[in-house]
């Protein structure tokens, strides 16, 4: 690169550039992180001290980093990583409010290509190009001066010191306001561009390496009974939804009529308050499946803990998997699964496969297998932000409906639109369910149980998508709806039940109630949740 050196007025020592770097994330990347910074800190005085010491604490900070990380890697491959990574990040939070912690990054990994897929768009690329790629461009293009081992050493030992010292003074001259910032809003800190999420990457590793220690499987007990009243056959068929939240449902009152197969039913609940375990799928899933609720649940255990499916193999109950979403996140490892994400078994695909393709063939399976059936449909429900993508043309009811991924280009009622569409069609997947739980009634009791994992903000105070942590979560991300309809020779009694419709309740009740409807007995305490229903007398 020296060549170059004769057309450039300016020639950097490698800190030099990854200080100038620093700057140019700090103002250019870190547009969101300074906007919910000011709604906090409003303006004043002492604010505006903390306000200016918070920019050369982050510039400080990130300078320090990639110090650090230049002991590893050239200077000039840290700072493309930090340009290109800050350009991405910048986008999602400044367009979509989304922020990275530790579990997004894990969803990130375990999603599907065309997921991702859907998170790329024209503005995306973009905004990579101009606050990514030309930066990076010119960052190889600057000469650097080339020092000897030890002399470069001693510069990043002495540049460290200054850094660390400038860090300390911040917090020295607002203390009072560090201490806030630290303890009280540790959302805001998953805004500070890349600093953030690469502590987040590194808490993940550091999570993955444990979670792949080899561990014994953990029964959680010994004790298990069918009832002996339970003479016939069980048949249910579970819907685990994906993005769908309570208040777009018209069976809880929302106002357009979203559900106008499922309000035609009898003998069907919706319930109107139920929480969620977690705000992304990864969490969800395996919690509801948990016996521990959403409190005690551990995520890494759970993937050697007994959860409900287990215990239900345990009492002969035949279990079919199929999804159509990512994965089963570890639920589904030890039954029979089976996976409708491409035209191979599921044979509704056209730009993406459809969930009501889970339906095709139950019948058959149905009609092989003696004794208790329960069969988990795993959903691509309202999964976002391709709302359009998750229904077909015919189900376009509410108009005109966000047809783009990217969302910033669309009206708020455009989305909601387009959402409300996902939601009109799974009224019309859970319908056919119903219909093939009807022809089997005679000679099963049948019902169908379906459990939403997440929510999903459409635009509401900037916030689009899910996944904020669970303790500064709206609503809109954690209330889901649960609906539940059974056949007439089932043991639920559904007039007695729909006392619980708006009782307050959450996903720890899933794992009891696969239990009851089951009959099972087991010695495990409920974690205390109310029951979401009342079984008929025997
Ligand atoms: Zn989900």
């Amino acid at each position: 690169m020296n060549y170059l050196s004769k057309y450039y007025p300016i020639k950097l020592t490698p800190i030099k550039l990854i200080l100038l770097v620093s700057a140019f994330i700090v103002l250019t990347g870190n547009f969101t992180f300074f906007t919910q910074v000011e709604k906090i800190y409003p303006s004043n005085i002492n604010n505006a001290i903390f306000f200016i010491s918070l920019v050369f604490f982050h510039f400080s900070l990130l300078s320090l980093l990639m110090i650090t990380l230049t002991l590893c890697l050239p200077v000039r491959v840290v700072v493309t990583i930090f340009i290109f990574l800050t350009a991405a990040l910048g986008y999602y939070s400044d367009q979509l409010g989304i922020m990275i912690d530790t579990e997004m990054i894990r969803t990130m990994f375990e999603t599907n290509i065309s997921e991702t897929a859907d998170l790329l768009n024209t503005g995306f690329i973009l905004h990579l190009l101009l606050h990514g790629l030309i930066p990076a461009i010119i960052t190889w293009l600057i000469p650097l001066y080339n020092f000897k081992l030890t002399k470069q050493l001693i510069y990043k030992g002495k540049s460290a010191f200054i850094l660390i010292f400038i860090i300390f003074t911040c917090i020295f001259l607002a203390s009072d306001h560090y201490a806030s910032f630290f303890r009280e809003h540790k959302i805001l800190r998953n805004y500070m561009h890349p600093t953030a999420s690469i502590l987040h990457f590194a808490r993940y590793i550091k999570q993955e390496l444990k979670a792949s220690e080899k561990h014994d499987f953990v029964g959680i007990t010994d004790n298990i009974e069918k009832s002996i009243y339970d003479r016939h056959s069980e048949l249910i068929i579970m819907v685990v939804g994906e993005t769908a939240r309570a208040d777009h449902f018209s069976l809880n009152g929302y106002e357009r009529k979203t559900n106008p197969k499922l309000a035609m039913e009898k003998n069907l609940i919706s319930y109107s308050d139920i929480s969620s375990c977690g705000t992304l799928t990864a969490l969800s899933v395996p919690c509801m499946f948990s016996n521990k609720g959403r409190e005690k649940f551990d995520r890494d255990a759970s993937h050697y803990t007994e959860n409900a499916l287990d215990l239900l193999k345990r009492a002969n109950v035949n279990i079919l998997w199929r999804d159509n979403n990512s994965s089963s996140k570890g639920v589904a490892d030890r039954v029979p699964y089976e996976n409708y994400r491409s035209s191979k078994n599921n044979k509704s695909c056209d730009i993406e496969c459809r969930d009501t393709g889970m339906i095709e063939g139950l019948q058959n399976y149905i009609n092989s297998h003696d004794g208790d059936i329960l069969i988990i449909l795993h959903s691509m429900g309202s999964h976002g932000p391709a709302y359009f993508k998750r229904y077909p043309k015919g189900y376009e009811k509410f108009t005109p409906a966000c047809n783009t991924l990217e969302l910033s280009e669309c009206s708020h009622e455009e989305i909601i639109n387009a959402y409300d569409n996902t939601i009109l069609y799974t009224d019309y997947f859970l319908s056919k369910i119903i219909e093939l739980l009807k022809n089997n009634s005679e000679k099963h009791e049948t019902s169908m149980f379906y459990v939403s994992d997440h929510g999903e903000s459409l635009g509401e105070s900037g916030l689009y998508l899910h996944g904020i942590p669970y303790m500064f979560a709206p609503e809109t991300q954690t209330k889901v709806p649960i609906i539940i309809w059974a056949g007439d020779s089932a043991d639920i009694d559904i007039k007695k039940s729909i006392q619980l419709k708006d009782v307050k309740n959450s996903h720890d009740a899933v794992f009891y109630t696969l239990m009851n409807l089951f009959e099972i007995q087991t010695d495990i305490n409920n974690v205390a949740v109310p029951p979401l229903v009342y079984y008929k007398e025997e």
